[in-house]
Formats: structure tokens, C-alpha cells, sequence
């Protein structure tokens, strides 16, 4: 009896592995954000041929989007690997709901455009090490941190600073966000201050050369 459990559960855990390595990666984006998701993907040429589905979910805990490879993904070789971007439809201010696709344009924009930096981040770790990447940063402040300001360094490199500039003051400048989410912006993403003065450097590189 036992042993005959144990041969369904393997039975099972091989179906359920081919079925997600045979797997389509999806290339979609919902169009309530269609245009907003372009112009963000329009910075980051290295990523053209990649598959990243831009999906909505009900809610994300503690944060408005979510970049992710996909386990198909992880299962291939790196150059197979597709992502998903997941997107609250709801988030709150002050304790009253908000829809993400309310938010203006530009600031929407901006969050697409910090995702993305995520994934140019993932772009250039092997699987093991973006296994480990999700592991570490559930567990780890400190790489949370390392994590979210190489997403925004990615955008701002790719001339989203504008972008993210007015993501960023959506948020701290707005009295009626909830503070925990403010702090957490603060703890652990680059700040407006910052990231003028990376736009100061990258200006200078760019002027020298
Ligand atoms: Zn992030």
C-alpha cells in the first residue's frame, strides 16, 4: 500500500514537472496598460525577445508590483528563461483602496520601469544564483535593499530617471499613503536625492566621452 503511494506521488510530482517545462512562455500585456508597459520596455532594448507577461493579481503583500522568473524558466537553460510581472489591482491610501491603473501615467510608467530593472538584474544571474536571489531576499534586509536599488540604478542607467523621480514622490510626498509602505520605500530604494545625483554622474560620463 505504502509503496504504491510513494509511486503515485513520484508519478504525479513527473507529470506535474513536465507540464511546467513544456510550458509556453506568455508575452502579454493587459491593455488597460498596454501603452504605459511600452514606453517603459522601449529602455530596455537587451530585453527585446525576452518573454515577460505583465499580469494583474488581486493583491501583492507589501509591495505594488513584482517582477519573477518564471519556474518554467528556471528549469531550462538561461537563455529559455521567461518572467512574469505581477500587478496589484488594488492598493491602499490610507487605509481607503486605490486602483493601480488610476495612478497617473508617468508614475505608472516609472513602477513598470523599476520591474523591469529587476528583471535586467535577474538577465544576469544563473539559475542557482536567482534561486538563491529569492531566497536571500526574503530572509535578508540588507540584500532587499542591494536588490531594489539595482532595479532603480537599472531604470535611471536607462533614462527612466524622470520616470522614477515621479514614482518615487507619488508616493513620499503623498500624506494620504500608508506610512509603513513610505518607510519601506525609504528603508531600502534609492532616494530622489540619489538618484539625481546618479543622473548628475551618468551626465558627466556621457559629456566626457
Ligand atoms: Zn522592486
Amino acid at each position: 500500500m505504502k509503496r504504491k503511494l510513494k509511486l503515485l506521488l513520484l508519478l504525479s510530482l513527473s507529470v506535474f514537472l513536465v507540464i511546467i517545462i513544456l510550458k509556453k512562455p506568455k508575452n502579454s500585456i493587459p491593455e488597460s496598460i498596454e501603452q504605459e508597459a511600452r514606453i517603459a520596455l522601449g529602455h530596455f532594448p537587451e530585453l527585446n525577445g525576452i518573454p515577460i507577461e505583465f499580469k494583474f493579481k488581486k493583491n501583492i503583500k507589501k509591495s505594488v508590483m513584482q517582477a519573477q522568473p518564471t519556474w518554467s524558466g528556471l528549469l531550462k537553460p538561461k537563455n529559455k528563461r521567461s518572467y512574469v510581472i505581477l500587478i496589484s489591482e488594488k492598493f491602499k491610501i490610507s487605509g481607503e483602496e486605490f486602483k493601480t491603473v488610476d495612478v497617473p501615467k508617468d508614475v505608472l510608467i516609472g513602477w513598470l520601469g523599476h520591474e523591469l530593472g529587476h528583471v535586467m538584474d535577474y538577465q544576469q544571474r544563473g539559475n542557482l544564483n536567482l534561486i538563491g536571489f529569492g531566497i536571500r531576499y526574503v530572509l535578508l534586509k540588507e540584500f532587499i535593499k542591494k536588490a531594489e536599488r539595482a532595479a532603480d540604478s537599472f531604470a535611471v542607467s536607462r533614462g527612466m530617471s524622470e520616470y522614477i523621480l515621479k514614482t518615487k514622490r507619488f508616493i513620499l510626498d503623498n500624506s494620504e499613503i500608508d506610512e509603513t509602505y513610505k518607510t519601506r520605500i525609504k528603508q531600502y530604494y534609492l532616494s530622489p536625492d540619489e538618484i539625481m545625483e546618479m543622473v548628475k554622474e551618468l551626465d558627466s560620463i556621457k559629456g566626457n566621452g
